[in-house]
């Protein structure tokens, strides 16, 4: 199985969403998070690619294209990694996927399943926002293979920010399991 692995943001160029407390940002958990994910996965047998890129479909050439690159590579699965922010008083775990109906709301399933029961392992009161579905986003939209974007919690949320920052390895191994249910068929 080859999974692609994409942190959401960029260091350096775009920082995505930043807690205004503590100045934690999206980009570096989503980076973080990603390389445990691919260290796991990997230990697990499947084969990896990790892109973290400014250019999700071709707007910035400049950067390697991150669904061009997937579908170059023959993912067989695509995983992109994101923290959300709202209001501060907003939280919990999203996946969102194209369609609803599909390979990728199954993956998705799988992945928001673990993830959800770890960090409520960790913190009970841990939303458990479910599914969505998103035609709007590109690397849901232009990738060829059941693609996924995780939204692992709300960073500007007192709550979330927590997990987000001192529980990146638990994350990152929920995800893994995720992505190994799917591949075992579990519903
Ligand atoms: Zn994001």
């Amino acid at each position: 199985m080859k999974i692609f692995i994409n942190p959401g943001h960029m260091p350096g160029v775009d920082s995505g969403a930043v807690n205004p407390v503590s100045g934690l940002r999206e980009c570096d958990v989503a980076k973080k998070v990603g390389e445990l994910v691919e260290y796991y996965l990997q230990s697990a047998g499947c084969s990896t690619m990790l892109l973290q890129s400014n250019n999700l479909c071709g707007e910035e050439p400049k950067d390697f294209n991150i669904c061009a690159s997937a579908n170059a590579w023959q993912a067989d699965l695509f995983v992109s990694l994101h923290c959300n922010s709202f209001n501060t008083y907003a939280r919990g775990i999203e996946t969102l996927v194209f369609d609803l109906s599909s390979k990728a709301a199954r993956l998705a399933g799988c992945i928001q399943r673990q993830l959800v029961s770890t960090a409520q392992n960790i913190d009970s009161t841990v939303i458990d926002r479910g599914l969505k579905q998103r035609t709007d986003l590109a690397v849901l939209k232009y990738t060829d293979m059941p693609a996924v974007l995780v939204e692992m919690g709300f960073i500007d949320n007192d709550f979330d920010v927590v997990l987000l920052e001192n529980n990146q390895d638990d994350i990152a191994r929920a995800i893994a399991r995720g992505v190994t249910d799917y591949m075992r068929g579990d519903k």
